[in-house]
């Protein structure tokens, strides 16, 4: 299995500048590229390759006393570029992004990729070119080293991720699955999400004040006038906002994700169209808010590595029109709508529960469809009753 661990680097000022400097070649790579392959495309119609066309122009580049510069830094890490903006090019052509853009120094986060020659100790990391680099390694990194990628936060932090493979294969997930350990969630907006269980998890509200935060510093960053010193200040601050808001939401969101997961053998999620959802601006801001596409990577990722199962069933489930006790269809159910009285058996709903009641039915249906085994609990041995095994702490992914 490959883990990710992100640690924070604390370069010296000669090291930030180098950085710096490696950030901008592979920026400028991944812009140049980009320039070629859209001037190719719309001029005569030639599709380029990032990977195999572009990757191969840069040793040639580079002997071209224009650009020697790039010498200076890590070819792995400008070869990586092209690979990158050849996965963006790929997305937009499957449908699943916009159309490449530009890298700015000023817009998101710098980083650079490095696979050979990098080492990883008690208290730094090492990295071609620029050497030893002080970090603060929290938690044991064992395995082999797969690669170390440097990034630079918006707010001018620092860190490398260590990817290693650890030798460990992935564990088994079972095949008898105890109904009662299986877990449907309704992602939703009123609250954040329902599950089969009966639980509510309402948005969070301290994400909703650092939005507010956000927003203010945000309309003085367009008050201030370009270029000058307190707009750079006002960027600055905005972008700490911004970091707070990541922050605040990826902790809750690894602490539901890793609960669910650690309390249920399967977990079934409903498969959201969330790019048609994104193209609804008012819905947009709430999904994005809620962190719903992030939620259901989490638990797959941790649900992979406590041999977990993650379903994700048909978005075309009627599951908030239709009664889970007697499976009668209402033919409408308005989004105001929050609790309901079922025509068929006079069951009273809530509307999120009772979904997610529906998407656990069609998630157990799908297991059985894959050959696993779905019993009630009480048909197994005490042995086989293994329901909340796996690791307990959390991943820091
Ligand atoms: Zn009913």
């Amino acid at each position: 299995m490959r883990r990710a661990t992100k640690v924070r680097l604390y370069p010296t000022v000669e090291q930030e500048r180098f950085l710096r400097g490696q950030f901008g070649a592979v920026r400028f790579v991944y812009n140049k590229s980009l320039e070629v392959m859209s001037h190719q495309y719309n001029r005569h119609g030639r599709k380029l390759s990032a990977k195999h066309d572009l990757k191969k122009v840069l040793p040639v580049a580079k002997r071209n006393p224009r650009y020697a510069w790039m010498k200076e830094y890590d070819s792995m890490a400008l070869q990586q570029a092209c690979i990158n903006l050849d996965r963006a090019f790929q997305n937009f052509f499957a449908g699943r992004g916009r159309y490449p853009r530009f890298k700015s120094k000023r817009r998101g986060t710098q980083s650079s990729y490095h696979c050979t020659n990098v080492e990883v100790g008690d208290n730094w990391v090492k990295i071609p070119k620029v050497g030893t680099i002080k970090a603060r390694v929290h938690r044991e990194i064992f395995g082999s080293l797969k690669s170390i990628t440097l990034t630079l936060s918006p707010t001018g932090k620092y860190h490398a991720v260590v990817l290693v493979e650890d030798g460990l294969s992935e564990p088994v997930k079972p095949h008898i699955i105890i109904e009662d350990a299986v877990l449907g969630i309704d992602l939703g907006i009123s609250h954040l999400l329902s599950d089969s269980s009966g639980h509510q998890e309402p948005n969070p509200r301290h994400l909703s004040r650092s939005l507010k935060n956000l927003r203010r510093k945000q309309q003085k960053l367009s008050n201030t006038e370009k270029g000058s010193r307190r707009r750079a200040k006002a960027r600055l601050l905005v972008a700490k906002a911004h970091e707070r808001v990541a922050n605040a939401r990826a902790d809750n969101l690894h602490k539901l994700s890793r609960r669910m997961v650690d309390e249920n053998q399967a977990v079934i999620f409903e498969d959201l169209n969330i790019n048609g959802m994104i193209k609804n601006k008012r819905l947009a801001r709430h999904i994005a808010d809620a962190g719903w596409a992030n939620l259901v990577e989490m638990a797959t990722y941790k649900a992979d590595r406590s041999g977990k199962h993650v379903v994700k069933v048909s978005r075309w489930l009627p599951s908030s029109k239709t009664c889970s006790s007697c499976n009668h269809k209402v033919k409408a159910m308005p989004l105001e709508v929050r609790e309901w009285t079922c025509p068929g058996c006079g069951e009273i709903h809530d509307r999120d529960i009772n979904a997610a009641l529906n998407i656990k039915k069609a998630g157990i249906q799908h297991l059985l469809a894959e050959g696993l085994s779905v019993t009630a609990r009480g048909d197994l041995r005490k042995s086989d009753s293994s329901v909340a095994v796996g690791e307990t702490r959390s991943l820091a992914a």
